[in-house]
């Protein structure tokens, strides 16, 4: 379900908003989706439960902000919309699974990392950043 959306509502906003280029404009909104590499730093890589959003380095509200800022360079708008597109569907699939827009607990910078508060002890999962500095 979420996935598909991820796939869903940007070929829409494409086919609405950029209906001349459309299937360029989706395909480069659908690659904004490589965005979700920066998974590959929790453990695990994927956990139903967590909430993507302050969490993942990528998914930090500074880049947050700067995918924003994309959408208003004429070059890069289309990845600065399927970022922005990417942010707001996994903060609604945060409010549907976890009831929370975003991760109770964020670092101030995604360097430093974050634990997920609310996973509990048992679950507390951590980026392997923090071990490199
Ligand atoms: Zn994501």
């Amino acid at each position: 379900m979420h996935l598909s959306l991820h796939i869903i509502v940007p070929a829409l906003v494409a086919v609405l908003f950029f209906r001349k280029r459309w299937l360029k404009a989706s395909i480069i909104m659908l690659a904004t989706m490589l965005v979700d590499v920066d998974h590959i730093l929790a453990d695990p890589i994927y956990d139903p439960q967590r909430c993507s959003i302050g969490f993942h380095p990528l998914h930090h509200f500074g880049f947050i902000g700067l995918y924003f800022a994309l959408c208003f360079v004429p070059k890069a708008r289309l990845v600065g919309i399927g970022l922005v597109l990417h942010m707001a569907l996994d903060s609604i699939d945060c409010q549907a699974t976890n009831g929370v827009w975003m991760s109770s607990r964020v670092s101030v910078t995604p360097i430093v990392g974050v634990i997920d508060e609310r996973a509990g002890p048992a679950r507390k999962q951590m980026l392997i950043w923090p071990k490199l500095q």
